[in-house]
């Protein structure tokens, strides 16, 4: 690390608070030091009270940019001068890219979860996915998608505090996308099995299947799924959820847990920056 910093080295910042458990600075560093690019990447506790100062900072430092995680993501986006159009319809941001002291608000999650199918060699544009959860991950999951091609789009919740998000998404992937959306109670059963049914994916981004809920899932029953199905768990601990469990139990393949989305979003992330493409492999092997 040492041998790399020098006066040219260009930060790059992570604020959020709490942030000192984030696995990002160890990602981006080793990136950076296994393409030799000049960078820096640290993590600084930025509250929604010092977010002004802290964002005021990246065009002061002329740092390139940063990432931005809770409780930061919505309380950013007065604070920058352009959105990307995903960005702008999540409602949220992780990543700012500083162009000459032009900050730029972009959504990673959502690529990330569409290239981790991809690097699965899986196309799902054109097909129909069930969606559990419609908070920060499945919303961004949901828009993505949604923009990206998938042609219908089912999206369960329950009764929480996050159903008018889920509502707020289906108004506006239909009146933004070309996808269908259609909102859905979790707690009709009977209407959750036959909308996994007819999906060619079903996604879960509840966090049912992590910690305190690990050995929970929405879908205990294997008969709910087809062996040619595709089956997505936005949690990546425990490696193999509940969920993964049953959907094996079902005869499928393609059952995937969080880790490549994670790692995608911030290989996206990279790219914003750098321009490069993040040995992402090399990083797995590194991280795992
Ligand atoms: P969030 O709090 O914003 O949203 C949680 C969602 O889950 C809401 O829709 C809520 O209604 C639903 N939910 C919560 N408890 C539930 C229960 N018992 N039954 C049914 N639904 C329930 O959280 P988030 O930031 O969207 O994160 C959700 C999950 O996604 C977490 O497990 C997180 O680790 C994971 N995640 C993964 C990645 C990745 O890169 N793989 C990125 C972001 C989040």
């Amino acid at each position: 690390m040492t041998e790399r910093i020098d006066g040219h080295t260009i930060l790059i910042g992570l604020m959020a608070y709490p942030i000192r458990h984030s696995m990002s600075p160890t990602m981006h560093n080793n990136a950076f030091a296994k393409l030799g690019l000049n960078y820096a990447y640290l993590a600084f506790e930025v509250t929604n009270e010092t977010l002004p100062s802290a964002i005021e900072s990246i065009r002061t430092l002329d740092m390139r940019g940063s990432n931005i995680s809770m409780p930061n993501k919505q309380k950013v986006i007065p604070l920058l001068d352009k959105l990307d159009p995903a960005a702008k319809m999540v409602g949220a941001v992780n990543t700012i890219v500083n162009d000459d002291g032009v900050l730029t608000g972009y959504t990673t999650d959502g690529i990330g979860f569409m290239k981790a199918l991809t690097d699965e060699g899986l196309d799902i544009r054109g097909h129909k996915m069930t969606l559990s959860g419609a908070g920060g991950a499945g919303t961004a999951i949901a828009v993505q998608a949604a923009l990206d091609g998938v042609k219908e789009m089912s999206i369960f919740n329950m009764h929480d505090a996050t159903w008018a998000n889920a509502e707020r998404n289906v108004k506006l992937i239909n009146e933004q996308t070309d996808c269908h959306a259609t909102l859905h109670s979790l707690e009709d059963r009977d209407d959750f099995k036959q909308e996994i049914q007819s999906s060619y994916i079903y996604t879960d981004s509840t966090g049912v299947g992590m910690k305190p809920l690990e050995d929970k899932t929405l879908v205990d029953d294997p008969s709910w799924f087809r062996p040619d199905q595709i089956v997505f768990d936005t949690v990546y601990a425990p490696r193999t959820t509940k969920l993964m469990k049953v959907a094996r139990q079902a005869g499928l393949k393609h059952v995937y847990n969080g880790l490549g989305m994670m790692l995608e979003q911030g290989a996206a992330a990279f790219k914003l920056w750098t321009g490069e493409d993040m040995p992402v492999d090399y990083i797995h092997q590194i991280l795992f």
